[in-house]
């Protein structure tokens, strides 16, 4: 009996001790997002079952934005022209001290929250960039924060902001465009994900624009004479793509998605549609392919015989990186100490990794050292970017999935619906509301990230890459 107990013992102590380092104040927050664990998890879950995608996320934007309403927050909904946009304020003067919760799905990846494929529903959209959590992990951090804020212990202003569409036309870049961090001291964000750690890497600045051809159309074998093809242009156009793919800086990628090419083979087509989307470590590189990418359609168009139009969709910046901001994200990492998962939770991963192809490792949640930050990041590209040069902005990765797991993919969707996914939420909400109080505690923290935002921007002047006219709503969300 004695033998078995005395390692007990150990353990017990250890443990109290890890606790003990954390300061009473962060404790209180700590406590606020668990006395509400079982509502945010119930929120997350909705968001997740809904999976509403791109400028759709009616529902879920409301969940949101009511939850924030009842824990006492002012809501302004329907900001910068987007009905599904939202900003949430608790609080008075300064320091102003936000947080980004996203909430929209990715279409075709319905899952249930199993580890092995299963639609939910077939052919729906899923979660499977986890932005179900990523709304309610930052609404939890922002409502720890009010707590304080009402209790009298910390005085300013703290917001969460509702972006939208951040999959499809990056929903941010008008919330930026109407100036809605204009009065932000610091911005801090989180992103699901397969490690946990304060993030001190850029993302990709990217374009997005769509070419129309139009031909005329004929029948395609007894009159072909009088047809000029607009999937002829099509087809020339994305041939120049990928010749031209050699003669960029191998930090550049092109990408293109056929959204129409004719419906029937016994026609001529008359009209033709590509999305093409170009990207670059920075915005400067980036411009540059980008206009070349544009003229090359008039030499496919005149090679057809047909006509074009070259209409942007939208574009987005790199991340603007804060290491004094990482710092104090690290900071707190560190005095939360890893995710700890059950035996079920490491088995639900390895089936994951197992129907993957993955290596069955299991969950990794051990605190990563804070990174040097890489000139040439690679990876992809979030709207985070066009907040990151309005206003300084600290990044975050919290486990949400297994070691490896393929991103926007079933695997996330899955680990979204379940504790693994709901544990990192909250986790992610604890870690940012503790970086939030040291910036309301202490104006010098709040000094040196602002200093570094300003020499990181330096004498470049933000422009940010949206089209004319009001934000790309679809109809029925009119
Ligand atoms: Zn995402």
């Amino acid at each position: 009996m004695k033998k078995t107990l005395l390692p007990f013992l150990f353990l017990l102590v250890i443990n109290v001790n890890a606790q003990e380092q954390i300061p009473t104040e962060k404790k209180e927050l700590i406590n606020s997002i668990e006395s509400r664990e079982n509502e945010l998890i119930q929120l997350s879950d909705k968001i997740w079952s809904l999976a509403e995608t791109a400028f759709e996320e009616n529902q879920s934007a409301k969940l949101l934005a009511d939850f924030a309403e009842k824990e006492g927050f002012d809501v302004e909904r329907g900001v910068a022209g987007i009905p599904t946009a939202f900003v949430a304020t608790y609080g008075s003067g300064s320091p102003v001290i936000s947080v980004l919760g996203e909430f929209d799905a990715l279409p075709g990846i319905s899952q249930k929250a199993m580890p092995t494929k299963e639609p939910l529903k077939e052919g729906a959209a899923g979660h499977g960039c986890g932005h179900n959590l990523f709304g309610v992990g930052s609404l939890a951090a922002a409502i720890a924060i009010k707590d304080m804020i009402e209790k009298g212990e910390i005085k300013g202003t703290v917001k969460f902001f509702g972006t939208p569409s951040e999959e499809k036309y990056f929903g941010k870049i008008w919330m930026v465009d109407a100036g809605l961090w204009d009065d932000v001291d610091v911005n801090i964000s989180w992103h699901p994900g397969a490690k946990t750690e304060a993030d001190v890497q850029s993302s990709l600045a990217l374009v997005d624009f769509k070419i129309e051809f139009f031909g005329q159309a004929a029948h395609a074998s007894a009159d072909p004479w009088n047809g000029r093809s607009a999937s002829d242009a099509l087809e020339l156009y994305t041939t120049g793509v990928n010749y031209y793919r050699e003669h960029v800086k191998p930090t550049v990628r092109m990408h293109y998605h056929i959204q129409d090419g004719g419906q029937v083979v016994n026609v001529v087509p008359d009209y033709s549609l590509l999305w093409m989307r170009v990207r670059d470590t920075k915005r400067d590189g980036l411009m540059p392919v980008y206009e070349h990418a544009k003229k090359m359609a008039e030499g496919a168009a005149i090679m057809a015989n047909v006509d074009y139009k070259v209409s942007l969709i939208s574009g987005i910046y790199e991340t603007l990186v804060n290491r004094e901001g990482g710092k104090i994200m690290q900071n707190n990492l560190e005095l939360l100490g890893p995710i700890q998962y059950t035996d079920e939770e490491i088995e639900f991963g390895k089936k994951i990794q197992k129907a993957t192809n993955k290596e069955m490792v299991g969950m990794d949640s051990e605190i990563k050292a804070l990174e040097e930050t890489k000139e040439h990041p690679g990876g992809g590209s979030t709207d985070v970017g066009d907040v990151s040069w309005n206003v300084p902005n600290i990044n975050l990765s919290v486990t949400t999935a297994p070691k490896d797991t393929p991103w926007h993919s079933w695997a996330v969707v899955a680990c979204g619906g379940m504790s693994i996914g709901h544990k990192g939420m909250l986790y992610a909400g604890k870690a940012m509301s503790m970086t939030m109080l040291d910036l309301f505690k202490n104006p010098e923290m709040v000094e040196k990230v602002k200093a570094e935002y300003k020499e990181r921007k330096g004498d470049a002047v933000y422009e940010s890459i949206i089209p004319d006219g009001p934000p790309p709503i679809p109809d029925s969300e009119k």
